[in-house]
């Protein structure tokens, strides 16, 4: 793979052994769709690690054996690429990019990333917003990022919105990031900029330790894309950019209560679609409906009924992404059993003491918070959630098992 970086234009060409259809890091086959992308509101002279790192996040899913840049990179970082893919990584010449001193939040504007926002509430924003194409059609004109960055923008906190058509490289199953890191393109080329040594996400407990989508149902402590020791980690690090998981240790519940008592409620937004409002009946909104009916203790409302694509996903057997979340709310939710939840309960014997772990916060997500940020998202969550039990912390570790 050869990667060029000029003007905020990011361009590769394949090795003969390089695939058209790769495999993201979550183990998604990704298919290319084109081999350049722009990303604008960011300098073009970021150190050139920054810009490897961000070139990887785009080029890793179809690169075999090597990668060449235009500008020399750091013997670490071409050491962190070596260790992680395999792959040989070059020209090496750069002194390595020291971490600054800010921590930056990688904001959406869901339920998942406010929740970090608030736990750190001086940490400037940086929003990612998909903007077409010039060479690949959009099919998939529904995702209404035009939205979410205005709602991102009016936070009335510092924000910094990137605009990428990078998505578009991607060609299926449809436009999205080729690794999910490349949300963070654009905060790392703005990394001295703004003096970033660490990049918040709201990646929470499932995410982080329940296997996510990836390894269904399974603890993952090694998880790859967001352990701060995995390979994703540990690259990005390299750079002076630490990846910082706030609210790893929390639920969906926990987020979503957070978010939603935040001084930030009126600029959450999880569904993609939605204009004035979310629009109710796409599948993000039935699952965020059902876990905001249980955090609030009120039955469900929502106008999608079983015979529903959207509702499949959740009728089947489990298990499923996002299950700890179904039994959480089977527990909790008024007449969940005259929904199109029903046939869940089937499934499972969940209780509100069984149940309970969700509501507190897995201490070893917090250990693992570089020391700099780690206080604060301790403090917070003392204040305002409450750590596991060490039978909780069991449910955590033996989920799965
Ligand atoms: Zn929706």
């Amino acid at each position: 793979m050869r990667v060029t970086w000029s003007g905020g234009d990011l361009s590769f060409r394949l090795d003969p052994e390089d695939e058209i259809t790769g495999k993201a890091s979550d183990e998604h086959p990704v298919k290319l769709a084109t081999n350049s992308c722009s990303i604008g509101g960011v300098p073009d002279d970021a150190h050139p690690d920054l810009i490897a790192v961000a070139a990887w996040t785009v080029v890793a899913p179809w690169t075999r054996r090597r990668v060449s840049f235009d500008r020399a990179v750091s013997a670490e970082v071409a050491a962190a690429l070596h260790d992680g893919w395999g792959v040989e990584a070059g020209p090496v010449g750069a002194q390595p990019r020291q971490a600054g001193r800010t921590l930056a939040i990688s904001y959406s504007g869901g339920a998942d990333s406010v929740a970090a926002a608030t736990i750190h509430p001086e940490a400037p924003f940086v929003h990612f917003q998909r903007v077409s194409h010039p060479r690949v059609p959009n099919r998939w004109p529904h995702y209404r990022s035009d939205v979410l960055a205005r709602l991102a923008a009016t936070t009335g906190r510092e924000v910094t919105t990137v605009t990428s058509d990078l998505e578009f490289t991607l060609a299926e199953p449809r436009p999205g990031y080729p690794e999910h890191h490349a949300v963070a393109a654009g905060a790392l080329l703005l990394a001295d900029q703004l003096d970033l040594g660490g990049l918040g996400f709201g990646y929470e407990l499932g995410s982080r330790w329940l296997g996510g989508d990836r390894y269904l149902h399974r603890y993952t402590p090694d998880n790859p894309m967001w352990a701060p020791h995995g390979k994703w980690g540990r690259l990005f690090a390299t750079a002076g950019v630490h990846l910082v998981l706030p609210v790893g240790g929390v639920s969906e519940a926990i987020t979503m209560r957070v978010a939603l008592e935040s001084e930030l409620r009126g600029h959450v937004r999880w569904c993609l679609r939605g204009t004035d409002g979310p629009c109710r009946t796409c599948g993000k909104c039935l699952y965020k409906e059902l876990i905001q009916a249980a955090v609030e203790r009120r039955p469900l409302d929502t106008p999608i009924t079983a015979d529903r694509p959207v509702a499949r996903k959740w009728l089947g057997k489990p298990p499923y992404g996002g299950q700890e979340m179904i039994e959480y709310a089977l527990a909790r939710v008024p007449g969940i059993e005259n929904t199109l939840f029903a046939p869940a309960l089937d499934y499972f014997e969940a209780t509100e003491e069984s149940t309970s772990w969700l509501d507190h916060c897995y201490p070893p997500a917090i250990d693992e918070i570089p020391e700099r940020w780690r206080e604060q998202a301790a403090g917070f969550m003392t204040a305002h959630v409450g750590f596991m039990t060490e039978d909780e912390a069991r449910r955590v570790e033996t989920w799965g098992s």
